[in-house]
């Protein structure tokens, strides 16, 4: 937007800076030198994209509620660990065992690993239409592991069935081999040192099985949402990361 004192405003800031070149600068510097705070993402699809499989009013609120509030956390805790600041999510969960004061590792355990669970979980989703299927690579991968894609269906159903509380069943690489897990609250198959060695890997599928990403619409029926979830599978974004691997 071009505003008529705009060429003035330019010229007063082209003088102040030549009166005063250090003050005008300094402004400039810290600001590049202040890492940028996370933001929320946006989600790459409408909020009733997922419908009938997850429904509108639980997207709002776990996009706009839940997720806010992680990325609102992990910037706080942040505050509390100048070190970590500026850092990838990644290289946060590599440094929290740095951290001295252990309600600020807690805090970017769980925040920090509910801004990366989710921003995972919402690109890996699409509208039922846009679904898709596993890449044929992928596919030959995941039977190879589980034996048929009912297999791995029922295997990893049998998972976010069975994880007890809130947390969350993946599908990870490993040591090239495709594994089933399951890590409790937010945290998540990348963070070493936190959670066991045996459920690390990369990330392919992460479903998130707390109560908020499913009680509005299916109460207490987990199952159900976890059936509907496999039909909202952002097949190309998987079959993407696989091939990245
Ligand atoms: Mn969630």
């Amino acid at each position: 937007m071009e505003m008529p004192h705009a060429r003035s405003n330019r010229r007063q800031f082209v003088k102040l800076s030549a009166l005063a070149a250090g003050a005008v600068m300094l402004p400039s510097r810290a600001m590049a030198q202040a890492p940028a705070a996370f933001a929320l993402p946006a989600l790459p699809y409408a909020i009733n994209a997922l419908e009938p499989h997850i429904d509108a009013r639980t997207m709002e609120i776990h996009h706009g509620k839940h997720h806010a509030a992680y990325v609102a956390g992990l910037n706080a805790a942040l505050e509390k660990a100048p070190k970590l600041k500026g850092k990838s999510l990644e290289e946060i969960f590599a440094g929290i065992g740095s951290v001295s004061d252990e309600s600020v590792r807690t805090a970017l355990r769980n925040h920090g690993g509910g801004h990366w669970n989710h921003t995972f979980f919402w690109n890996t989703l699409a509208p039922a239409k846009k679904s898709g299927a596993p890449s044929p690579e992928l596919l030959k991968a995941i039977e190879a592991s589980f034996g048929s894609m009912g297999d791995f269906k029922k295997a990893f159903n049998e998972t976010a069935t069975k994880r007890f509380g809130s947390g969350w069943a993946w599908l990870i690489s490993s040591k090239g081999k495709l594994r089933i897990t399951s890590t409790a609250n937010q945290d998540n198959p990348l963070m070493k040192g936190i959670v066991p060695d045996a459920d690390l890997g990369t990330p392919l599928l992460g479903l998130d099985v707390w109560e908020h990403a499913y009680y509005l619409h299916y109460q207490n029926r987990r199952a159900d949402y976890i059936n509907a979830w496999w039909s909202v599978i952002n097949w190309a974004e998987v079959s993407r990361q696989f091939a990245a691997l």
